[in-house]
């Protein structure tokens, strides 16, 4: 890590993972424009943020276009839904984020000789073959499924990215990023960890689909933000993607038992159809990320769910936040 104040774009830094990536570079002494549409992101997650003087927010959809006044060092573009419920909410929408949006930030790059770090996904492996997943299994993907939009949305933003790399056009990273989770998930999230939780602090159904048996691997928040700043700063770019994810392997079955194990509640499982196109197994190989960063994840899930749910069992009875003032974007911002 440079010990050099730099002036980092985070697109999506209102978001869970994102919010968490601009508290850390802030902490780090860096300058941060979070940048963000508020699709899935909260003002909530940002507001501490705006006590550091070196910390801007700007409301602006990646999908149009971006000029920003101050000259950039870094780029992360973190802005997409990521939940399967928000994504699939606006399928087009969510394509083009991914797509449009993430060219506009290879260009916004360009001009600044900015370095760009895309998060990408797990997804790209689709409903995988091979297990654990490395990352040069093409993956199994449905181009036409429900959840297309997303996975061949990043798909395709992998592909513009290492299209401007061959062009020496950006100095671009790309994390596939594995399920993570940790606090600042929104309660209405959709996926499984916030869903088990809150809905075993309200006493609600517990929802697994499927018999439960597919399988996810989970990292905390905390580990993927470490990740994502060592493959950012690393001296030399990875020629191809980097999985960033925890190895441990679980059922979903036994997450909503460990959930209930922490959680008093009254709480069942009720069991419903799987979705369509639904990956049956999930682990990634991070023998790069090992190699070539000298990362690894350093948070069990037996150490991150307690703190997890810890921190949303105050977020379910939320006091009323503050309202937050926001530049507006009109193209140029
Ligand atoms: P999130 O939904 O909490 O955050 C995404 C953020 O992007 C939100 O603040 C949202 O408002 C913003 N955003 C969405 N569309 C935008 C647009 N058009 N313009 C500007 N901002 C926009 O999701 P997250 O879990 O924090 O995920 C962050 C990134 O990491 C996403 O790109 C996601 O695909 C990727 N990722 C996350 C996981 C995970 O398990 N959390 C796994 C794989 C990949
Ligand atoms: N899932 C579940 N109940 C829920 C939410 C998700 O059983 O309330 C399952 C989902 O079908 C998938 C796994 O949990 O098999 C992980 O889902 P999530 O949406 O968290 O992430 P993704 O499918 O994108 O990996």
């Amino acid at each position: 890590m440079s010990t050099t104040a730099l002036t980092i774009l985070v697109a999506g830094g209102a978001g869970f993972v994102g919010s968490h990536l601009c508290e850390t570079l802030l902490q780090k002494g860096h300058r941060v424009i979070c940048l963000d549409s508020f699709q899935t992101g909260r003002e909530g997650n940002v507001l501490p943020l705006c006590n550091f003087p070196t910390f801007r927010l700007v409301r602006h959809d990646v999908a149009r276009p971006l000029v920003l006044s101050e000259k950039l060092d870094r780029v992360y573009n973190l802005a997409s839904p990521a939940s399967p419920p928000h994504y699939q909410a606006d399928p087009v929408g969510t394509m083009m984020t991914n797509v449009v949006g993430t060219l506009n930030l290879l260009e916004l790059a360009e001009r600044n000789g900015a370095r760009l770090l895309q998060a990408s996904t797990s997804e790209v492996y689709g409903d995988p073959e091979v297990h654990p997943q490395p990352e040069d299994y093409v993956g199994h993907v449905n181009c036409t499924g429900p959840r297309a939009c997303y996975d061949e949305g990043k798909r395709a933003a992998e592909t513009l990215c290492f299209d401007f790399v061959r062009a020496k056009r950006a100095d671009v990273r790309v994390a596939r990023i594995f399920n993570t989770y940790g606090p600042r998930m929104r309660a209405d999230d959709g996926r499984i960890v916030s869903n088990m939780i809150v809905q075993a602090l309200r006493g609600d159904p517990m929802t697994v689909y499927g018999d439960g048996r597919q399988t996810r691997s989970f990292c905390y928040v905390s580990d993927l933000v470490a990740g994502l700043i060592a493959l950012m700063e690393v001296a030399e770019a990875p020629a191809t993607a980097v999985n960033i994810g925890n190895p441990e392997e679980f059922e979903i079955r036994e997450l909503a038992e460990r959930v209930r194990d922490l959680v008093p509640t009254s709480s069942r499982l009720v069991f419903s159809a799987l979705p369509q196109d639904d990956p049956k197994r999930r682990r990634p190989d991070i023998s790069r990320a090992r190699d070539w960063l000298g990362w690894e994840p350093k948070v069990s899930l037996a150490e991150g769910l307690p703190q997890t749910v810890a921190w949303f069992a105050a977020e379910v009875t939320p006091a009323v936040p503050a309202p937050l003032r926001v530049a507006r974007s009109v193209g140029a911002v």
